[in-house]
């Protein structure tokens, strides 16, 4: 970005108006500096800044400056409800910036994940499930069509959690390597040392998907649904079959 404008910015805001009013050109301006540094090279980083151009933004807040604090100790975050992304200036180095930016844009550009969203939230669908979850332990047990519903709930509750982040970091990893080449950015250690962990005869995705796989958390302990055998083991089943054969990404 440059420094020149940025300073005329702050300058042209603080004579005419509010901090609130600094903040929200702030925003807008780390939000165009960062799709138009993307855009600068040449192949898929060009690409992935051309959809974020037509792409409309709940909220993209710059925290960790003036008095924005974040809202928890990450270096950025999505919201998932409202669809909102912060990146906290002061703890994200300018060498990661636009890699962080990325992460944060692709769950913003993923249409499954709002899909998902829906069907995972819908109440008829928790209760039809919840009821059957009481009588059966198997999915062997349920009619057809509530077997479907099982399992398409199943896979929408991942396709917002951790299938989301499979597809995030995956598009995350395939930008970073690029970047690399064209020298958009230098080797950034923490990346570096988690893509050196995928094995001989691993694809990428079944790298990507496994490693998020090991760190991912199930639901089971906090909801008391995910105790119930049926649905406990439909999401194991499914977890596990993604192992072997990750979900399909976007090339
Ligand atoms: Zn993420």
């Amino acid at each position: 970005m440059g420094d020149a404008r940025l300073c005329s910015l702050i300058e042209a805001c603080l004579q005419k108006g509010t901090i609130e009013e600094l903040r929200r050109e702030m925003n807008q301006v780390f939000l165009k500096s960062s799709i138009q540094e993307l855009k600068k090279y040449p192949g898929p980083l060009r690409t992935f800044g051309l959809a974020l151009e037509t792409t409309r933004f709940q909220l993209y807040q710059v925290t960790g400056f003036f008095s924005d604090p974040s809202p928890d100790e990450k270096k950025a975050g999505f919201h998932r409800g409202n669809r909102s992304i912060y990146m906290d200036f002061e703890r994200i180095p300018p060498n990661e910036w636009l890699m962080i930016f990325t992460h944060e844009m692709a769950h913003v550009l993923d249409e499954n994940l709002k899909a998902a969203s829906e069907i995972y939230a819908d109440d008829k669908t928790v209760k039809v499930l919840a009821d059957w979850a009481h009588k059966v332990t198997s999915s062997q047990d349920l009619p057809p069509e509530v077997r479907e519903k099982l399992t398409r709930w199943i896979k929408a509750g991942l396709d917002r959690g951790l299938v989301a982040e499979y597809r995030a970091w995956h598009l995350t990893f395939v930008i970073y390597r690029e970047g690399l080449n064209v020298q958009a950015w230098r080797p950034i250690a923490w990346l570096d040392e988690i893509l050196a962990q995928q094995r001989d005869g691993e694809s990428h995705e079944q790298f990507v998907y496994r490693y998020l796989h090991e760190r991912f958390e199930d639901p089971t302990h906090e909801d008391p649904l995910f105790q119930l055998p049926l649905i406990k083991s439909e999401l194991f089943e499914t977890r596990s079959a993604y192992l072997k054969r990750p979900p399909e990404v976007q090339p």
